[in-house]
């Protein structure tokens, strides 16, 4: 049984990032993810687009950001649990949580947060024929994790928000050319992302 003062479901950038506020009170954290590395979203899905949105950051890569949270925590020796996914959690006769994972690794904490974004996500995939025969690097991906895969090729990106408008623009210098088809006449992504578009 793992011990610590507070165990984090998450290891995305929320979870990391409650890994320094813990620290200034003196709290060790136990983080789990289903993700085999730390990161969530940024470095499962996009880790090398350009992030705009963090203050005091102009701009820097989703990974960048990741290791620069990692850096920032460093002090604070949190400790990871990767790959296996919370089942259970069970709150004690004392206030504290039981926390059990489908690989049956336990964690006992004072103070359980749940930092899971999306959860633990997989592809929300079109209903479309014979879709697999495409996967698996045969021309259809759901996730973008090396930008040079697209250098000099033609590119369909198909969808209508933030994700679908960041990866166009970014392309756009990369891909020989890129369309985008969205089923709609508006975009759901930000409008400044629309605008350039
Ligand atoms: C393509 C794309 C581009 C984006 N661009 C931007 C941007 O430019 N700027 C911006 O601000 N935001 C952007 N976002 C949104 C941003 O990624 C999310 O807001 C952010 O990741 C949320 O962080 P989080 O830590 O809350 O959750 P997540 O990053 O989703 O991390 C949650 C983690 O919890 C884990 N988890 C969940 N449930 C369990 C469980 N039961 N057991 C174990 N682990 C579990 C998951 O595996 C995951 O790793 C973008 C999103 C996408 C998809």
């Amino acid at each position: 049984m793992i011990q610590t003062d507070i165990c984090i479901i998450g290891a995305g950038p929320v979870g990391l990032f409650a890994v320094f506020e813990a620290g200034l009170l003196k709290m060790r954290c136990h983080l789990i993810d289903a993700l085999l590395q730390v990161g969530g979203q940024l470095s499962e899905i996009y880790p090398q687009k350009p992030i705009y949105d963090i203050p005091g950051s102009p701009g820097i890569t989703a990974q960048d950001h990741i290791q620069q949270l990692l850096l920032q925590i460093e002090p604070f020796k949190p400790t990871y649990t990767l790959g296996e996914r919370v089942q259970e959690v069970e709150k004690l006769s004392d206030g504290s949580f039981q926390i059990c994972t489908n690989e049956n690794t336990k964690v006992h904490a004072k103070v359980l947060v749940i930092a899971g974004g999306l959860g633990s996500f997989e592809p929300r995939k079109p209903v479309v024929e014979n879709l697999e025969m495409f996967e698996n690097g045969k021309g259809i991906s759901y996730m973008i994790k090396d930008v040079e895969t697209y250098r000099d090729k033609d590119i369909i990106i198909a969808g209508g928000g933030d994700s679908a408008l960041d990866w166009t623009i970014h392309l756009k210098d990369i891909a020989k050319s890129v369309t985008l088809i969205h089923r709609s006449e508006s975009f759901r992504g930000a409008p400044d992302s629309a605008h350039k578009i």
